[in-house]
């Protein structure tokens, strides 16, 4: 691992300990791209002819986009990088203690929800913690604050063998029956426990009216590997991808006019932070009002869609399709699918692998076996709403949506260079299918 490398990814590790829910990822991002110099606006103010700069405005606490506003955008494109911010969890139901019929049992729980595509069975025998959003009422009136219990404190243990002989051979998961969360023994109910964790950071809080609380694992990021060459952590999907574009964004000077759009994804992409739910769109349309304009602009733009792809498994070496191997360490993988739940098109791959030649990276494609449904992620529906050339690209990652994921150690810095590459321009290209006569 080179020395950026070693860099950028204790950087990695920093916000994946931070970032335990979507909140907790864009409120981290937010204040790094300030510290950086992006200025705050707000969705609800009036936005002035905004004078050249780098700006950042948050929907909600939850969709976070920074842009850049520079010259002539219809003249000159836009360099558009998009990635989910959301990542599979086990999400806490609205009044989540269980009642338990048998009190001799004596083990309190919480029911939960799946949020996105969890690997269930990876939850299982991991001492787990909760992050979120919470709001809550005092005299003064109704409050939102972000809370993170950031010790363990939760188990979800497993059947023992011994009442489940062929547990090995496949055990199924009922979600509502085998994953609620052990969280005490004690007499206190769940919702003064939560109410006495608030009032340590708020203690005037009087009663908590809702929340969006995650289940997450505290174990922190590592190095595995002989000589260091692999990266665990929870969260990978997708908080690799937004750490890598948010350096870019951070580090990279070019005038270029840029956007970057941080949304929701795991769960379907229909909602008011979720990538279908208009918040580019309307970004874009308050940066540059005037229509046409603003389709010029598009029409020259191209959208790099970041998020983790498959890697090869050597012990399910059939999983991937035969054709295309993808290694972890191989370098960015550009994904494509006939049915287009990738974006990426013949132009897409082509610019990617143009800029990613430039910046020194290699490229691998990832392509799913023809007898399986394929994935998808932001670059559709962005592509889709805006009408942008696009691409689908991201790090090769082995037990995607896993409680703990792994990637390569030298895969981050590679989509962080290729990023910053990106958002340097596009490469002239002299011919536009509009434009070419059928042979
Ligand atoms: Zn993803």
């Amino acid at each position: 691992m080179d020395e950026d490398s070693l860099k950028h990814n204790h950087d990695l590790f920093t916000f994946l300990r931070a970032a335990t829910s979507p909140f907790h990822a864009v409120a981290f991002m937010r204040q790094r791209l300030m510290a950086a110099g992006f200025a705050e606006l707000r969705e609800e103010d009036a936005w002035p002819d905004l004078p050249a700069g780098r700006y950042l405005v948050t929907r909600r606490g939850a969709a976070l986009a920074a842009f850049s506003v520079d010259g002539d955008p219809a003249a000159t494109g836009l360099c558009f990088l998009a990635c989910h911010c959301d990542s599979p969890a086990l999400k806490l139901k609205p009044r989540p203690e269980i009642i338990v019929s048998s009190p001799k049992v004596a083990l309190r729980q919480l029911g939960v929800e799946v949020y996105g595509g969890a690997l269930l069975a990876t939850w299982f025998d991991r001492e787990l913690s909760l992050a979120g959003r919470l709001h809550f009422a005092d005299a003064h009136g109704l409050h939102e604050t972000l809370i993170d219990f950031r010790e363990p404190f939760l188990v979800i243990p497993s059947l023992a063998i011994h009442f489940d002989r062929d547990a090995g051979a496949g055990r199924a998961i009922n979600p509502q029956k085998h994953l609620p969360v052990i969280f005490g023994q004690g007499e206190l109910p769940w919702e003064e426990c939560l109410l006495a964790r608030l009032r340590q950071e708020h203690p005037q809080a009087r009663d908590i009216l809702a929340a969006d609380l995650f289940v997450y694992d505290p174990q922190p990021p590592s190095f595995l590997g002989a000589s260091g060459e692999f990266i665990a952590a929870a969260r990978l999907d997708n908080l690799l991808s937004c750490h890598a574009a948010m350096m870019a964004v951070a580090n990279e000077k070019s005038r270029n006019f840029f956007l970057l759009c941080l949304s929701h994804e795991e769960v379907g992409s229909l909602s008011a932070s979720g990538a279908q739910g208009g918040f580019a769109e309307d970004v874009l349309g308050r940066i540059i009002p005037d229509r046409e304009k603003r389709r010029r602009c598009l029409a020259r733009s191209f959208l790099l869609s970041i998020d983790n792809a498959h890697a090869s498994h050597p012990n399910y070496p059939e999983a991937n399709d035969s054709g295309h191997p993808v290694a972890i360490n191989g370098g960015v993988v550009i994904k494509i699918n006939a049915k287009e739940r990738y974006a990426t098109d013949s132009h897409g791959a082509a610019i990617c692998q143009f800029l990613a030649r430039e910046a020194g990276i290699a490229t691998q494609f990832f392509v799913m076996r023809s007898d399986l449904p394929c994935g998808s992620t932001v670059g559709p529906a962005l592509a889709a709403k805006l009408g942008v050339t696009a691409a689908d690209v991201g790090a090769p990652t082995l037990a995607m949506h896993s409680a703990r994921e792994m990637t390569g150690s030298s895969d981050p810095v590679a989509l962080m260079r290729l990023s910053r590459r990106f958002l340097r321009g596009l490469p002239p290209c002299d011919s536009s299918c509009a434009g070419m006569e059928a042979r």
